[in-house]
């Protein structure tokens, strides 16, 4: 049997409880238990992959091809486990399954209500992979902020559990913010103290308070929140701002947040936490001996969460090519024929995001163009390899008009088509060709320098594909096939032999880089920007 550690948060939204379920996760983890997370999120859309980056950031893929909630991507990135359709419950989903059941007949002459029927549902899906065998701990995060009342039924559920299974099977941990005035040169405990109250007030007593600050807390302030909040003092733990994601769980080592959860989930016997890697990491993170600067050309990058798994994938690859990585964000919508220059000036590396329909393409082509043109590393993922492809089409093989059918539905060359299996697809949530394919890969091809070998799996979240129709005049000019899917033939990478990095993917490696197992796409990407940017500093 699992045991259960339930996470909410209070105060107020981005309080980072991903980061601290991810932290606490991997401590448990580097003392030996296995630990997985999953995240239950309050909004009605069944799962996040009809949202808009803007409304919610990335939309993270699992390897079963589950489209997730981004906090997914930092357990996967904190823990290098794994994590399924299983491990983020929407509203939605819940609600789903119930009326799918009341139309089948299961409820019948009965009322169906939030509780119990509801409320059954969700703890029935809490407790899923903890029946499955594989994790002692499951960790569960609950989306939202006490008080909303759409987490209501969450807590609800958590409350019952806490009720119904062995006392030292279930854990909860709130965060929470305690705020510094600067004018009172104060911390302020009552709005944790409120937040506490109103979790209270539903049933549920948290085990442990987590409470993020900007200053050290100190032993006044700890007693303070354990008196008021009625939680033991060592269970009031210090969450300070923090340089970087990636030193959270040493804070939280620090702060005896894994003795005390394990203490209290009756658990006594254990070793000391192995984090040797995590701390290498952590080293060549904090003192780089270079720098390189990239450009991430998107279309959502007002938004920093939009691009999430890129972002933390450079930090990997950085840590492991020992430099830092600056990413300049790059309007595409901005980028024309006459400022191309002048906007990627002092770039050693270039990557065109992922993305969907037409706004802000042109842009991209002409970043993509410049990027083929002057030997700048190029790295293209999706939507990015996608641009590669009608770039060089227009450009080397001078089909003016060639484009993507996303784009263009009426194109004369359709170098970009919708996938067969799509044309039949009306249904638009979750119906992408999602989560991990497998790719061969050409010897002696950039492709196969930069994994080491010919078979790999990579996640997808797409509709459209490479016209293989198109294959042979572009190999002719130049620009190769270097992977494909060995039963379809789907092109999955396109490389150009004669740049010195030039690559497009039509996977998301970005999904599966983690700070133990970072994507050898990105940490080869570094690698061949530092490499220019010593050559330009040499010239
Ligand atoms: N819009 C493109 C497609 O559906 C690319 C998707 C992406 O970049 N994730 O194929």
């Amino acid at each position: 049997m699992a045991k259960y550690i339930f996470v909410t948060g209070g105060v107020t939204s981005s309080l980072g409880k991903g980061i601290i379920a991810a932290s606490l996760a991997k401590l448990l983890q580097a003392r030996g238990f296995r630990v997985t997370i999953q995240k239950f999120d309050p909004y009605i859309n069944v799962d996040p992959g009809t949202l808009n980056p803007y409304e919610h950031g990335e939309c993270f893929v699992t390897e079963d091809g589950a489209e997730t909630d981004l906090d997914l991507g930092h357990y996967e990135r904190f823990l290098s486990v794994n994590t399924s359709q299983l491990n983020n419950v929407t509203t939605g989903r819940i609600y789903q399954t119930v009326i799918n059941k009341e139309r089948a007949g299961d409820f019948l002459g009965k009322t169906v209500q939030v509780v119990p029927h509801i409320t059954d549902e969700i703890k029935r899906r809490m407790q899923l992979i903890g029946k499955t065998g594989d994790y002692d701990i499951v960790l569960t995060e609950l989306g939202g902020t006490v008080g909303d009342i759409e987490s209501l039924p969450f807590i609800e559920a958590v409350r019952q559990l806490q009720w119904e299974l062995p006392e030292e099977d279930v854990l909860a941990i709130h965060l929470t913010l305690v705020p510094y005035l600067k004018a009172a040169k104060e911390l302020k405990t009552k709005p944790t103290q409120h937040s506490v109250k109103m979790l209270r007030e539903t049933g549920v007593h948290p085990d442990i308070i987590v409470c993020r600050t900007e200053e050290v807390l100190g032993n006044e302030i700890k007693n303070k929140i354990a008196l008021f909040c009625n939680v033991k003092r060592e269970a009031v733990i210090e969450a300070m701002d923090a340089s970087t994601i990636y030193e959270v769980p040493l804070l939280m080592l620090r702060e005896k947040l894994d003795v005390i959860t394990l203490r209290k989930l009756g658990i006594t016997d254990y070793p000391e936490p192995n984090l040797d890697n995590w701390k290498t990491f952590l080293d060549k993170l904090k003192y780089p001996k270079a720098k390189v600067t990239i450009g991430l050309i998107g279309k959502y990058i007002e938004l920093q969460d939009a691009y999430k798994s890129i972002l933390e994938s450079f930090i990997h690859a950085g840590a492991m090519n020992e430099v830092k990585v600056k990413v300049i964000d790059i309007h595409s919508e901005f980028i024309n024929e006459q400022n191309v220059g002048e906007k990627l000036e002092g770039l050693d590396g270039l990557l065109v995001a992922p993305g969907f329909g037409s706004r802000g393409i042109e842009g991209k082509i002409i970043a993509v163009q410049y990027a083929r043109e002057t030997g700048l590393p190029f790295f293209g993922i999706c939507l990015g390899m996608q641009m590669a492809v009608i770039e060089f089409a227009r450009n080397v093989l001078d089909i003016k008009d060639a484009h993507s059918t996303e784009m263009n539905s009426n194109t004369s060359n359709p170098v970009v088509n919708m996938m067969e299996e799509q044309k039949r697809i009306k249904m638009m949530g979750g119906t992408m060709r999602l989560g991990a394919y497998p790719c061969e890969i050409e010897e002696d091809s950039l492709a196969h320098k930069i994994y080491g070998k010919t078979n790999i799996t990579e996640r997808h979240r797409h509709r459209y594909e490479f016209n293989n129709d198109y294959l042979v005049k572009f190999e002719t000019a130049g620009m190769i096939a270097s992977g494909t899917n060995p039963e379809t033939g789907l092109v999955e990478i396109m490389e150009i032999p004669t740049h010195p990095f030039f690559i497009g993917v039509q996977y998301h490696p970005e999904l599966k880089s983690t700070v133990e197992n970072p994507s050898p796409l990105f940490v080869g990407f570094i690698a061949a920007a530092k490499k220019y940017n010593e050559g330009k500093s040499s010239k």
